[in-house]
This record gives C-alpha cells, sequence and structure tokens, in this order.
C-alpha cells in the first residue's frame, strides 16, 4: 500500500524517517526501511567503496592484476593481504566512530561487512591475531578497536584469536610521522614474547593498513616465533603509500 496517498505528505516524509528507527530496521545509510539482516540494506552494502583491482601482497588499490612495485622491489614479511574495503566514506567515518566516539557496537557492524567480504580459503587459517596497542593508547582509549575486530571475526568463524604473541612498547604516534619514519618507528616498538609457535598459518587482523610497516613488523616477529604463513585481513585500506 502506498500510505503517502492518504496521510499528509508532511506527515508521511516525517514518518518516513522516524518509524523504521522506531522499529529499528531502517539502513544505516539510505535511511530507507531495511529488509535484509545487516545494518545497512543490500544496495548501500553494494555501493561500499572497494577497489577493483588489489596488490596480491600489500593490498594496495592497482589499475590491474598483479603485485605493486614496491613489493616486487622487496617483499614483506608477510605472504598476501585481504582488504575489504577502501578507506573511504563511510568506512572512514564509521572506524572512527568506534574509535574516537568509543562506540563499541561499531566493531561488531564493521566485523559483518568485513564477513561478507572475506578472503578465500578461510578454512586455511589456524589462528587470528591482532596488532596490539600501545599501553599508552588502550589507558587512553580503554580498548583496542583491533582486537575487538578480531574478536568479532573469531567467534563468527569459529576460528581462535591469539593475543600477546607480540608486545608493542611505547612508540610515537603514527600519525605525526612520515612513511620512513614510520617504518624505523614500529620496527623499533615491536617486541617478541614468551609465546611459541607451531607452524600455524597466522591471519593478522587488522582495522586499516596505511603502508604496511606496522603489518610487515608484525608478521616478521610471528615467523620469528615460529608462524608458517602470515596473512593480513583489513577493514579498509588507504589508496597510496
Ligand atoms: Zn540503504
Ligand atoms: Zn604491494
Amino acid at each position: 500500500m502506498d500510505w503517502s496517498n492518504w496521510i499528509d505528505k508532511k506527515v508521511y516524509s516525517r514518518l518516513k524517517i522516524v518509524l523504521p528507527e522506531f522499529l529499528n530496521r531502517s539502513c544505516e545509510l539510505c535511511l530507507e526501511i531495511n529488509y535484509d539482516a545487516g545494518f545497512i540494506c543490500s544496495s548501500c552494502e553494494d555501493s561500499l567503496p572497494q577497489a577493483h583491482y588489489c596488490c596480491q601482497t600489500c593490498a594496495i588499490p592497482l589499475p590491474s592484476q598483479g603485485r605493486c612495485g614496491q613489493c616486487l622491489h622487496k617483499k614483506p614479511a608477510f605472504d598476501y593481504s585481504h582488504s575489504s574495503f577502501s578507506y573511504a566514506h563511510p568506512i572512514d567515518n564509521w572506524l572512527q566512530r568506534l574509535k574516537t566516539k568509543h562506540r563499541t557496537e561499531w566493531a561488531h557492524k564493521l566485523a559483518s561487512l568485513m564477513l561478507n567480504n572475506a578472503p578465500n580459503d578461510l578454512s586455511q587459517i589456524d589462528i587470528f591475531t591482532f596488532v596490539p596497542s600501545t599501553r599508552w593508547s588502550l589507558m587512553k582509549r580503554g580498548f583496542n578497536p583491533g582486537e575487538l575486530i578480531a574478536r568479532e571475526l573469531g567467534r563468527a568463524l569459529n576460528k581462535p584469536v591469539m593475543s600477546k604473541l607480540v608486545i608493542r612498547s611505547h612508540s610515537r604516534n603514527q600519525k605525526e610521522l612520515n612513511r620512513h619514519q614510520r617504518i624505523n618507528n614500529v620496527s623499533e616498538h615491536f617486541h617478541p614474547t614468551r609465546k611459541k609457535l607451531t607452524g600455524e598459518h597466522v591471519m593478522l587482523i587488522d582495522d586499516v593498513m596505511t603502508t604496511g610497516s606496522t603489518a610487515h613488523s608484525m608478521a616478521l616477529l610471528l615467523k620469528q616465533s615460529g608462524a608458517n604463513k602470515v596473512g593480513v585481513w583489513c577493514l579498509a585500506r588507504t589508496p597510496k603509500h
């Protein structure tokens, strides 16, 4: 039934916004009634930013299939990467809600989007892990956004999520540094722990992959601890190195 024919137009336009919210069935993006299972409707989900082609190793967007010049020049310590989305609107905005507005329910929402854009062959993965926060950022924020997402994915896919495989000491905020400084900064501040691995295929879960230097440092230590293969699965990849 088209309600707009017999309800005053103003009332109808208001109801269109309020009613789905009241019923908790509105799409987060278009605000239309959402009959799909997720927090956004399927047509909005289809329009989320994704690169057509990515580097097979570091997931940087490329004009065609293959590997980027940087990975061809020097292969990082991780074996492959998969980015579910590009770091652009609305993914960036939703991630900020989790990271800066402390709205932890967004870890579940973002993980549900990642599950719909997951890497192939998840059955090969033995364990999930995540990039540890520094003690300072954990104190400031109260949680590690990457850990929350990893735990959501682990629960949904029935994979163990291992923590404390690597520790991270206090370091300068990565945002303040250029690419070269970032690489040096992270390599100086990740340390191995006593936990040992025995040839596992580890999937490193991250929220955003920017230069890949954090993933590289983590993968290096995970392999030193005994991992056989390290993949990276991130929510979003920034478009440029
Ligand atoms: Zn929608
Ligand atoms: Zn690459």
